[in-house]
Parts: C-alpha cells; sequence; structure tokens
C-alpha cells in the first residue's frame, strides 16, 4: 500500500476520523456545547460547512504527498448547456478544486450538442492517463440519455460514484469502488458527529438513484459506522409520518420544501436534511431563496442533533468529490 493510502482516508471507515473538527462558530453557543442531549434544550448543530473544512485540510495534504511523488490530481468538469444552478454548482467545485491544488478543467457544451458527441468526448478523457477524475454535471438535456453517459465514464475515474460498477460495488460492501459524493458526505457528517448507526433505526424520505438509494446502500453495510436497520421511503408509501416517529436517524432527500415537521421526528433523533428547494422570497434581489426539506426551528426544538440548510450537507458533496478525486489520482499511481 502507497504512502497515499496508508493515513486515514475520508473513505476509509476502518478507522475512526483523527479528531473531531471545531465548529466555524456560526450557530447560536447552547446549540455548539456538545454536552449529552437535553430535550429542554434545542438540538445540537451538525456543522457541515466545519466538518467540510476539515476534510479540505486531509485532501490538501494528501494533494501535496502525491505532488511529491510528481504526481499532480486532475479533475474534468463537462457541463451541457447553460442551465443556472448547474453552472454555479461547477463554478464551485472548479474553485474548490484549484484551492486544494487540484488541476480542474471545465468543458462546456452547447445545449443541442449529440449525444453521440458527449460519449466520443468521455471517451477521449477516459484515455487521457493526466485526467484522474471525470464528472458529467446533471441534468442533462432531455436528448441525452444519463445512465447512458454516467456508464461511459471509466469506472475508475467516476468520481461521482453513478457508474454501475461503482453502485453494484457500493451493494456488494466492495470498498475498492467510489461512493456517490451527497451520501457519502452525510455518513461522514454522521461519523465525525458522533451519531451512532449500529442498530439504529434509519428513516430515509426519498428513493432517488443520486441520494436515497445509495443512502440506504451505505448504511445497511455489515462494518463500522454502518449496521442500521433501514426504512426507505417514497411518494407511494403509506402513513410516512408512523415510520418517520420511530427512527432514531431520519434523513430527508426527497426535494419537497419543509416536508419533515416536528410532529414527524421523534424525539432525540438526529435529522439530516439533503434537500435543496427554490422558495418564493421577495425580499431577496433574487426573488427566492433556498431552503431543505426539514422545517428546520421547529424540528430543531425537538431532534437531538441537526444539519443545517444550508450550510450542512451541501459543502459535504464537495468535500467528498474532491476526496474522490484525490484517490482516483492515488489509484492511478499505485
Ligand atoms: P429524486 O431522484 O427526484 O428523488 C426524490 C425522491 O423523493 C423520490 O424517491 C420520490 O418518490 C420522493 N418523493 C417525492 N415526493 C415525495 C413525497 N411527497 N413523499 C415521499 N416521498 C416523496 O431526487 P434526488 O436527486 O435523490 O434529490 C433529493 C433532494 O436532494 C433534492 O431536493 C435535491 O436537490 C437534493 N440534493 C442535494 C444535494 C446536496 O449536495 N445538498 C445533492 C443532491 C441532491 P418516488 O420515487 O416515488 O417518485
Amino acid at each position: 500500500m502507497s504512502a497515499v493510502t496508508r493515513a486515514h482516508e475520508p473513505w476509509d471507515l476502518s478507522r475512526d476520523p483523527p479528531h473531531r473538527p471545531r465548529d466555524s462558530g456560526k450557530f447560536p453557543r447552547d446549540a455548539r456545547r456538545g454536552l449529552r442531549h437535553n430535550l429542554a434544550m434545542p438540538a445540537e448543530i451538525i456543522d457541515g460547512t466545519a466538518i467540510a473544512e476539515e476534510v479540505h485540510r486531509e485532501t490538501a495534504a494528501r494533494v501535496t504527498a502525491l505532488k511529491a511523488r510528481g504526481i499532480q490530481p486532475a479533475v474534468t468538469f463537462v457541463r451541457v448547456g447553460e442551465d443556472p444552478a448547474s453552472r454555479a454548482y461547477v463554478s464551485r467545485k472548479h474553485k474548490k478544486a484549484e484551492e486544494l491544488g487540484i488541476r480542474s478543467d471545465t468543458i462546456v457544451l452547447d445545449e443541442k450538442t449529440p449525444e453521440a458527441e458527449l460519449l466520443a468526448l468521455i471517451a477521449r478523457l477516459n484515455a487521457d492517463p493526466a485526467i484522474h477524475g471525470i464528472l458529467i454535471q446533471a441534468p442533462l438535456p432531455s436528448h441525452i440519455r444519463e445512465q447512458t453517459v454516467f456508464a461511459t465514464v471509466a469506472p475508475h475515474k467516476d468520481v461521482d460514484g453513478f457508474h454501475p460498477v461503482n453502485v453494484g460495488k457500493l451493494l456488494l460492501g466492495d470498498d475498492s469502488g467510489f461512493r456517490p459524493c451527497t451520501p457519502a458526505g452525510v455518513h461522514h457528517l454522521m461519523i465525525r458527529s458522533g451519531v451512532e448507526t449500529r442498530g439504529a433505526e434509519v428513516a430515509i424520505v426519498g428513493r432517488g438513484n443520486i441520494v436515497g438509494k445509495p443512502m440506504a446502500a451505505i448504511l445497511l453495510q455489515k462494518a463500522p459506522h454502518c449496521d442500521a436497520t433501514i426504512t426507505l421511503l417514497h411518494s407511494r408509501s403509506r402513513d410516512i409520518p408512523a415510520h418517520t416517529r420511530r427512527a432514531d436517524i431520519l434523513i430527508a432527500a426527497l426535494g419537497k420544501a419543509h416536508f419533515v415537521t416536528a410532529d414527524m421526528v421523534k424525539p432525540g433523533a438526529c435529522v439530516i436534511d439533503v434537500g435543496v428547494n427554490r422558495v418564493a422570497d421577495p425580499a431577496s434581489p433574487r426573488g427566492y431563496r433556498l431552503t431543505g426539506d426539514v422545517d428546520f426551528e421547529k424540528v430543531r426544538a425537538v431532534a437531538g442533533k441537526i444539519t443545517p440548510n444550508p450550510g450542512g450537507v451541501g459543502p459535504m458533496t464537495i468535500a467528498m468529490l474532491m476526496a474522490n478525486t484525490a484517490r482516483a489520482a492515488a489509484m492511478a499511481h499505485p
């Protein structure tokens, strides 16, 4: 095993993280004390910004070690069309990669680019040994088949974790693949904030391929920081609150603003809010603001731990993408 993979890695769950990150100081003091939860107090905040910074520091150290061996980690982002959210996401990822010393290129294709042209571009990136990670930003225009595109990225460069080989490895508990960044980030939030998953009842609302399904696959593994009992809920589920009220850990990943209300939460539970929703806000210059799937203020009064949104899961998604990229570079040069 190389020096690069011997240190603690965000994907190595066999050991505890080196230390718990200091919080960023952004949240009220009573919610940051880290005391055993007292139900008279509001929930402890899981500070995703601080935890993501900790992961970034580990990734930056890994990048430095790779560079010392003459390896320049590199990722290429491909965006098709000018969807404003995709533009913002890719530019944020590009900026963070550069900050960490990862070479980052963005290729922008016209909205009308034929699928075959995109697949040919991916084949060229797959064949380029100087590129370790490839990310095709979703959503893609409707004439392009997303699954075909994801399956064309070489599995060893699939830092988004969407290739069927990586999805299969995740389900099988084979750690040699890449995990999708958002559920992997949620898992690290839980590990690094001391949330016990072993034997815990976990309710996940949303069975999407990007969050809900891989989240379930991670937490049900027979492995450290996993071993949970999972209930995966969706739009056809009957009586969702009856399930969520049993949950020690409730993960909302459905994309419906403030769907999770206080009466759906077991007192003292850990609540993770993955959703990103636009709600009208005349006071904002953009006319809208982003909010999560959880009614944060009210749920905070019932929960034991809770992620803010923004400032919870979002920063972790980028942190795991960067960690996956450094790992892809390390795997390419064992
Ligand atoms: P998705 O593929 O559209 O899946 C949504 C899931 O929610 C589906 O399984 C759907 O059920 C379920 N659902 C919808 N309405 C429901 C309802 N009323 N009751 C119960 N279940 C319902 O979405 P996704 O890609 O997994 O993303 C989920 C959310 O996470 C979105 O808000 C997305 O923006 C956010 N997200 C955030 C990040 C981040 O970095 N913070 C990253 C990725 C995604 P059916 O299967 O029955 O249709």
